[in-house]
């Protein structure tokens, strides 16, 4: 990060909002071609009938939606909707409102038949019916700078949480962690200004919005602490209880929007766009202006790849090993078939299993169970092959992808680690064995194939007596 202080921070924003940048983009509803998404005869006749159907949004969740000076609905959900709407033939009028508390008023009042993008909860459930999600977006976790990573936040006590008030995060937060003190306010922006202001430590959002408000608001003493994996928003178009062919025709509209749209309408509105203007009363302005604007950018890129860096890195680990994840095997194994098939170089899988690993548990506990999860994977780490990608393929079983392997190299590899697995002492000195099962591509396998293989070896060698590498 570079030394900027506060105060430059400060003059470099005043001097980049006086030069009137910063304007978001504003993005035009895309036009759906028409697509037969196939409507049953009684959903065409309701969308004869009924032709227009009325929408309550946020009006402050930007750059997901809001309703601008205009009166318009605008952002992501706003382009999806549209999309949906063209698609299944039905015309969607807006519902004014002020806030997002308004908008969850009127439509329990039945004043608009949708609402535009939210969360499933339980309390939503009570008078809402939900399509398949629209779109998928990570929460994550914001704290200043110096904040410690946050693993697991149900490990932290004592923390204060800043939330905007009756939102789904704010409900689950409440409920999953109650070691943290959740501050209320009324949005999103106040939530991270609290953070930024050291009135909070930290807040809880999503990523596209975090990625937005972060470059727009220059709050550079931010970072993105962690994920909560299991608070992945999936937004979804929420349907009156009593409508339900109505959600059923926009489900069908939902599921025809390809992930190409969907990344096109999200990449249009996390872009801020620049635009200077005209009536620059001096060079030496516009000189300055550009200077500012240069070292904002050269900024929020470093920031932003900084961020983006860590996400990364945390969607690919395990939390407990360090090791890589099963959903990074699983990507591997894709890049791997692929490399296969095209250069036609041979590789192997060896999976393993820790043997009779529940006893462990059993006589020694959970933790001591886990120190020697954390063990196995620094033996193996320490004594795989450089090109080797080793992870951890769930529970107490681990995987090394090893290309440019064939099926007798991959042998030789497993003998020897389940050697160092004999000769070595894990936590609280105790002797342990794993089984090894090693296959090999052949062509035309998928994933599933050169797994179930291994898989089927690995059963064998439990089969007759473990600590035993066996190949199929
Ligand atoms: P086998 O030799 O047939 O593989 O016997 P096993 O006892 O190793 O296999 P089993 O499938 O019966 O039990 C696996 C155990 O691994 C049960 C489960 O509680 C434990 N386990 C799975 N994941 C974790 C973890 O993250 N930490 C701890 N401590 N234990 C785990
Ligand atoms: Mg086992
Ligand atoms: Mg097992």
């Amino acid at each position: 990060m570079l030394p900027l202080s506060r105060k430059f921070l400060k003059t470099v924003r005043n001097c980049c909002l006086a030069l009137g940048v910063l304007v978001p983009a504003v993005v035009h509803a895309a036009d759906g071609a028409p697509l037969d998404i196939g409507l049953t005869p009684g959903e065409q006749a309701y969308v004869e009938r009924v032709a227009s159907i009325r929408m309550c949004v946020d009006p402050d969740w930007i750059p997901f939606e809001r309703i601008n000076q205009q009166g318009r609905h605008e952002g992501i959900a706003a382009d999806l909707v549209q999309l949906v709407a063209s698609r299944v033939g039905l015309k969607v009028e807006l519902y004014p409102v002020k806030t997002w508390e308004e908008s969850l008023a009127a439509s329990q009042g039945k004043h608009c038949q949708i609402m535009s993008f939210l969360n499933q909860t339980p309390a939503r459930d009570k008078w809402l019916i939900f399509t398949q999600p629209i779109f998928s977006d990570p929460n994550i976790i914001v704290t200043r700078e110096e904040h410690p990573f946050i693993g697991d936040l149900a490990g932290i006590k004592g923390e204060s949480v800043a939330l905007p008030r009756s939102t789904m995060v704010e409900e689950r937060v409440r409920r999953d962690y109650p070691g943290l003190r959740v501050i209320l306010t009324n949005s999103e922006d106040e939530s991270i200004a609290l953070v930024s202001t050291r009135q909070a430590d930290m807040t809880i959002r999503s990523l596209m919005v975090a990625a937005y408000s972060i470059k727009k608001e220059g709050l550079f003493n931010l970072k993105i602490a962690g994920q909560i994996p299991e608070y992945t928003n999936r937004l979804r178009i929420g349907v009156l209880k009593d409508e339900p062919v109505l959600r059923d025709i926009l489900d069908k509209g939902v599921g025809s929007i390809s992930p190409q749209e969907r990344e096109e309408i999200s990449n249009r509105h996390v872009a801020i766009r620049v635009q200077p203007k005209p009536d620059y009363r001096t060079i030496w302005e516009i000189v300055a202006g550009a200077a500012c604007l240069l070292l904002v950018a050269i900024y929020w890129n470093r920031k932003l790849s900084t961020l983006n860096r860590e996400l990364v890195r945390l969607s690919v680990t395990d939390r407990l090993t360090g090791l890589f994840n099963r959903s990074k095997l699983d990507q591997t194994f894709d890049v791997e078939i692929h490399r296969a098939l095209r250069f036609g170089h041979p590789f192997s899988v060896i999976m393993l299993d820790i043997d009779h690993f529940k006893q462990v548990n059993d006589q020694h506990g959970h933790q001591v169970g886990d120190q020697v999860l954390v063990d196995v994977a620094r033996l193996l780490a320490a004594r795989r092959r450089e090109t080797d990608i080793l992870g951890r393929w769930g529970g107490e079983e681990f995987m090394l992808i090893c290309p440019h392997t064939d099926v007798s190299g991959a042998c030789i590899l497993a003998e020897s680690l389940r050697q160092a697995f004999v000769a070595n002492s894990f936590a609280k000195d105790l002797q342990l064995t794993a089984s090894f099962g090693v296959s090999a591509f052949l062509s035309g396998d998928k994933a599933t194939d050169i797994v179930g293989r291994a898989d089927a070896a690995l059963y064998r060698a439990k089969h007759l007596g473990r600590n035993r590498v066996e190949v199929q």
